[in-house]
C-alpha cells in the first residue's frame, strides 16, 4: 500500500461518520495522513500505578476484578456508583467511585451496571483523594474492560493527549489515530531511503507510532527528531525552490554604474563609509546588476548605518533613470527619512516626494501625479505606497525599512505588482540564524556587523524614577537632551494616551519643572508631530515625553538619556530599539529602565538588556522567551507554523535539513526522480496548495 490509503478521508475510519468528519475538519483533519500528522500536545504516563508506600494522593491507573458493585442514590441530582475492586498487583482491594448526574445520564448508569459488575475485570483511571493508603478510595474518570480491544490505546502505557475540539474528545482521537497508524504501517516513507540512512533516522511508521504511542520517553524523543527533520526538510526545500525560481527569472532591465550621483553623494556625506557598509553596498549592487531580481535582507543593529546603504541603492536606480520607493513602518519615521534624504541629497538633481496620508488632498494628488509621470525619482512613505492604488512610471527598487515582519505573503503581493522589481528589506532586530532560515529561507542576507566609529557605550540601569529624572536634569544642564517613553499598547488606545498625557503634566509641574518639555504621541496630526520633532532636533526642547512612536529610526545625536517607564511592559526588541535612540554621536549615554517586573519573563528581559548591547544576543533571547510565532507576528499573518520542530532545540537538525535540501535539488531540481516522489507530493500539498510558496508544476 502506498499513498492511496494516506489520502483516504477520515470518514472511512471506524467510528468516524459524516458528522464526525465535519468536526474533524474543524481541526484541519480531512485525511488519514492529516490525522497521523496531528501530533499529541502532551503525553500521560498511564502505566499501572505501583502500590503506595506512604500516604499518597493524585493520579492512579489500576487493573482489577470487581468484587461487588452498587448504585447509591442521594437526594439531589448526584448519585454514586461504587465498586470494590480487587487489585492483584497491590495485593489489596480499593473502593472505586463514579459520580453521575443520574437524572440526565440514566443510560450511563445502565451501562455501568452492565459492565462494572461482580466478576468483571476492568482498568480504571482516576484520582485518589487524601491518603490513598488510608482511604483506598479512587474517583474514576475513565474505565475500560480488560477484554476491550481498545483498552490498549488508553491504559497500561504512555498515552497521547491531543488538543480536542467541540464534539471530539482526546479519547476518540486516540482510537482513530491508532487505526490510522495500522492502516499506514506499510505506507511509503516521505524521505528517500538514502537520507534516512545517512542521518540515522527512524523509518516513518516507527516514527509516527513512536510519537503517538511511545513505549518510552527515549523512543518518543527519537521519533520527534525524525519528524522534526522531515518537517524542516520540507520547509527548507520550499524556500530553496522559491529562491531558485526567483533566481532563474530575469527582471528585464539592466544597471550601469554611472556614478554621476553616487560619487558626489559619497563626497558630501561628511564621513567615511565603514568597511561593512562598503561590503554590503557591493553585495546589493551585485544583485541589482544581475539578471534575476534581488530579494535581499539587510540586517544591522540599531545605529549601524543602514539608511546610507539604502540611499546608495536608491541612487543607483535613479542614475539609471528608474524610480525607487523607500518605505517605513510608520508615518513619523517616513517623515524622518524624508528629512534625512533631503539633507543627504541636498545638492544633487534627485527629486524626492513624501507620500503620507497626512498630506492635504491637493498635495497628495500632486505627489501621486509626480510618481505616475516620472517627475519624482524617489518616493518616501509607508507601505501604503505599494499596497494601495499608487502607480509609478518605472518603479524598479523597493526598500522596506525596519520590517523583518515583511513575510512571504507581502513579498508575493509586491512581486505581483507590475514588472519585476528589486527588493531590499532592512531590519534592526537581528534575527537568529535558525529563525531567519526558517522564515526567510529564500532571501539573501547581508549583515552590517560593524558600528560607525565614535559610538559611545550606553550604560543601562534598572533604577527608580527619581534616579532617572535626576540624570535627565543633569544632562539637560549640560546641553543634552532626553527621551521619556511610556508604554502604550496601541497608539489609538484612549486609556493609555490619557495616562501618558497625565504623566506629562505631572512631570512638567514636578520633576522636570523648568525644563523645556514636549509631548509627542501617535494621535497627533502630522504637522503637529513634525513641529515637535523639529523643535527637538534643533535643540529647542530638552525633554521629549513620548509614546513608542519614537521606537524605530529616530536619529537625534544630541540626545543622551533614554528613560523607559514601565519597561516591563515592552518586549525585548522594542527595548533594544528604544535604547538605540541615544548614544549616537559619541556622547556618553545612558538608558534607565524604570520597572517593577512581576513575571520571570519580564525580569529576564530587563536583566538581558542591562547585561548586553549585542543585538544578536538580544534576538536569541527574544526567540527563547517568546518563540518564533510571536516575534514574527505569524499568528496574525496566518503564516508558516511548525508543528513539531523547535527552532531553538533543533538548530542542528535544521542546518542538516538545509544542506540535504540543497544537495537534493542540485541533483534533482524538480524533484522528479522516483525516490523523491513522496516528498514532492507532500511539498505540493503543504507549500504549493496551502501557502503558494512554490510552483512545482
Ligand atoms: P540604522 O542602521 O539604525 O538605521 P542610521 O542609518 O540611522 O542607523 O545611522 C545612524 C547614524 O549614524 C546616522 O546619524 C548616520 O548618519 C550615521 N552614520 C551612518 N554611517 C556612518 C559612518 N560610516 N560614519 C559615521 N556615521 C555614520
Ligand atoms: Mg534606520
Amino acid at each position: 500500500m502506498a499513498v492511496g490509503a494516506l489520502k483516504n478521508s477520515v470518514q472511512y475510519l471506524k467510528g468516524v461518520g459524516p458528522k464526525r468528519a465535519v468536526q474533524l475538519s474543524a481541526l484541519g483533519l480531512s485525511t488519514v495522513e492529516d490525522l497521523l500528522y496531528y501530533f499529541p500536545r502532551s503525553w500521560e504516563d498511564r502505566k499501572e500505578t505501583p502500590p503506595p508506600r506512604a500516604p499518597e494522593s493524585g493520579h492512579v491507573v489500576l487493573k482489577g476484578r470487581v468484587v461487588r458493585a452498587s448504585a447509591i442514590f442521594t437526594r439531589g441530582s448526584i448519585s454514586l456508583y461504587k465498586c470494590t475492586l480487587n487489585v492483584p498487583s497491590w495485593g489489596d482491594t480499593i473502593e472505586a467511585v463514579w459520580f453521575k448526574r443520574m437524572s440526565r445520564r440514566y443510560d450511563v448508569f445502565q451501562t455501568l451496571k452492565a459492565e462494572v459488575k461482580a466478576g468483571a475485570d476492568i482498568w480504571i483511571v482516576g484520582r485518589a483523594q487524601d491518603s490513598l493508603l488510608k482511604l483506598k478510595e479512587v474517583q474514576v474518570d475513565e474505565y475500560y474492560g480488560l477484554d476491550d480491544p481498545k483498552a490498549g490505546f488508553h491504559v497500561g502505557r504512555i498515552v497521547p493527549v491531543y488538543a480536542a475540539t467541540e464534539g471530539v474528545s482526546t479519547r476518540q482521537l486516540r482510537e482513530w489515530v491508532a487505526q490510522a497508524l495500522q492502516e499506514s504501517d506499510h505506507a511509503q516513507d516521505l524521505l528517500p531511503r538514502a537520507l534516512v540512512e545517512k542521518r540515522g533516522l527512524l523509518a516513518a511508521p516507527q516514527a509516527l507510532r513512536g510519537l503517538h504511542f511511545p513505549r518510552s520517553i527515549a523512543e518518543m524523543e527519537e521519533a520527534r527528531k525524525r519528524l522534526a527533520y522531515e518537517e524542516l526538510l520540507l520547509l527548507e526545500l520550499a524556500w530553496l525552490l522559491k529562491q531558485r525560481q526567483t533566481k532563474a527569472g530575469t527582471k528585464g532591465f539592466a544597471y550601469e554604474l554611472k556614478r554621476h550621483l553616487l560619487t558626489p553623494f559619497r563626497q558630501h556625506l561628511g564621513f567615511e563609509l565603514t568597511a561593512a557598509q562598503k561590503r554590503v553596498i557591493n553585495e546589493i549592487f551585485g544583485d541589482m546588476q544581475a539578471h534575476a531580481p534581488m530579494t535581499r535582507m539587510l540586517q544591522g543593529d540599531v545605529g549601524s548605518g543602514k539608511t546610507v546603504v539604502a540611499v546608495a541603492a536608491l541612487l543607483l536606480a535613479v542614475e539609471n533613470g528608474y524610480q525607487g520607493a523607500f518605505m517605513a513602518p510608520t508615518e513619523i519615521l517616513a517623515e524622518q527619512h524624508y528629512w534625512t534624504l533631503t539633507k543627504f541629497l541636498k545638492d544633487l538633481p534627485v527629486r524626492l516626494r513624501l507620500v503620507t496620508s497626512r498630506l492635504k488632498p491637493k498635495e497628495r494628488a500632486e505627489a501621486l501625479a509626480a510618481l505616475r509621470d516620472g517627475t519624482c525619482d524617489i518616493a518616501i512613505g509607508t507601505h501604503a505606497l505599494i499596497e494601495g492604488d499608487v502607480a509609478f512610471k518605472d518603479l524598479r527598487l523597493a526598500v522596506i525599512d525596519e520590517q523583518h515582519r515583511f513575510g512571504v505573503r507581502q513579498r508575493s503581493t509586491l512581486r505581483q505588482k507590475g514588472p519585476p522589481m528589486d527588493l531590499l528589506i532592512m531590519t534592526a532586530t537581528p534575527i537568529p540564524r535558525t529563525l531567519a532560515l526558517a522564515m526567510f529561507g529564500d532571501l539573501d542576507v547581508s549583515t552590517l556587523d560593524e558600528m560607525p566609529p565614535g559610538r559611545a557605550q550606553i550604560l543601562t540601569t534598572h533604577g527608580t524614577e527619581e534616579e532617572a529624572f535626576a540624570r535627565v536634569r543633569q544632562q539637560a544642564q549640560e546641553g543634552r537632551q532626553a527621551y521619556i517613553v511610556y508604554p502604550i499598547i496601541s497608539e489609538s488606545s484612549r486609556v493609555d494616551l490619557k495616562a501618558a498625557k497625565a504623566e506629562f503634566e505631572r512631570l512638567k509641574a514636578g520633576a522636570l519643572a523648568g525644563l523645556r518639555t514636549e509631548l509627542i504621541h501617535g494621535q497627533m496630526s502630522g504637522t503637529q508631530k513634525t513641529k515637535i520633532m523639529e523643535a527637538f532636533a534643533r535643540g529647542r526642547c530638552d525633554v521629549l515625553v513620548a509614546t513608542p512612536v519614537v521606537e524605530v529610526g529616530m536619529d537625534i545625536p544630541n540626545a543622551t538619556v533614554m528613560v523607559i517607564q514601565n519597561a516591563d511592559r515592552f518586549g525585548l526588541a522594542s527595548l533594544h530599539q528604544l535604547r538605540g535612540r541615544v548614544g549616537r554621536a559619541g556622547h556618553a549615554s545612558e538608558c534607565w529602565l524604570v520597572a517593577d517586573p512581576q513575571t520571570e519573563a519580564a525580569k529576564r528581559r530587563i536583566a538581558v538588556l542591562c547585561e548586553t548591547a549585542d543585538g544578536f544576543r538580544i534576538g536569541e533571547e527574544d526567540l527563547k522567551l517568546r518563540g518564533p510565532g510571536e516575534i514574527l507576528g505569524t499568528a496574525q499573518h496566518g503564516e508558516l507554523s511548525l508543528a513539531i520542530a523547535d527552532l531553538f532545540r533543533d538548530a542542528e537538525i535544521q542546518a542538516q535539513a538545509r544542506a540535504d535540501g540543497q544537495e537534493m535539488l542540485d541533483a534533482d531540481p524538480k524533484l522528479a526522480a522516483p525516490q523523491n516522489a513522496a516528498l514532492r507530493r507532500r511539498l505540493v500539498d503543504l507549500y504549493q496548495n496551502r501557502w503558494h510558496m512554490v510552483d512545482l508544476a
